[in-house]
């Protein structure tokens, strides 16, 4: 296994939608270790394929909620069906999210409470996931990356603004730019 760059803001592969899935060869299933090994060093609650450069509709999720078993997986080829989000502004305190190809960053950013994802697992199974509060959010950050969307481009102001402004103070929205994250 191996811990990959992790694509910043304005390299291509995060930026155009992801191709599905057609066979899970061995390369899939290396790559999703390797996905797995790389949000964990990161860390991170989710990774999506195309942020270690490889376009395909695969991403992973881990998340840990006091008393509750690790909830953790990786979905291919997943359809997201949401309910509307609720009306009104992002709340900073609790409704703040980041990316870790915007790295270092959190916005608010108002996102449904309740999702369900359907999908296929490694072995090619149904999966479906019915989820909400942050797992809802991490699955609909998750799904955006496969269409080629990222939460900064769903910011609201002054947010968005605020987000372009360190992007280009950062040097970032070119391509080829990427952060290895370091083994635990
Ligand atoms: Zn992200």
């Amino acid at each position: 296994m191996a811990i990959l760059p992790i694509r910043i803001w304005g390299d291509c592969v995060l930026h155009r939608p992801a191709a599905p899935v057609t066979t899970i060869t061995t390369e899939i299933r290396t790559l999703v270790a390797d996905m797995f090994e790389t949000m964990d060093a990161a860390p991170g609650v989710g990774l999506a394929a195309p942020q270690v450069g490889v376009g395909l509709r695969i991403y992973t999720y881990t998340y840990d909620e006091p008393g509750e078993p690790t909830w953790r997986g990786v979905i291919l080829n997943p359809e997201l069906w949401m309910e509307l989000p609720a009306p009104g502004l992002p709340d900073p305190e609790s409704e703040s999210e980041g990316c870790l190809s915007f790295p270092d960053e959190d916005f608010p950013l108002r996102r449904s409470d309740h999702v369900h994802v359907r999908g296929s697992d490694l072995e090619g199974e149904p999966v479906e996931i019915d989820v909400h509060g942050w797992r809802a959010r991490i699955m609909q950050h998750e799904y955006d990356h496969l269409n080629g969307i990222i939460y900064v481009n769903r910011l609201i102001e002054p947010y968005h603004s605020e987000a372009h402004t360190i992007a280009r103070q950062k040097g970032w929205g070119i391509p080829g730019l990427s952060w290895l994250p370091e083994e635990e």
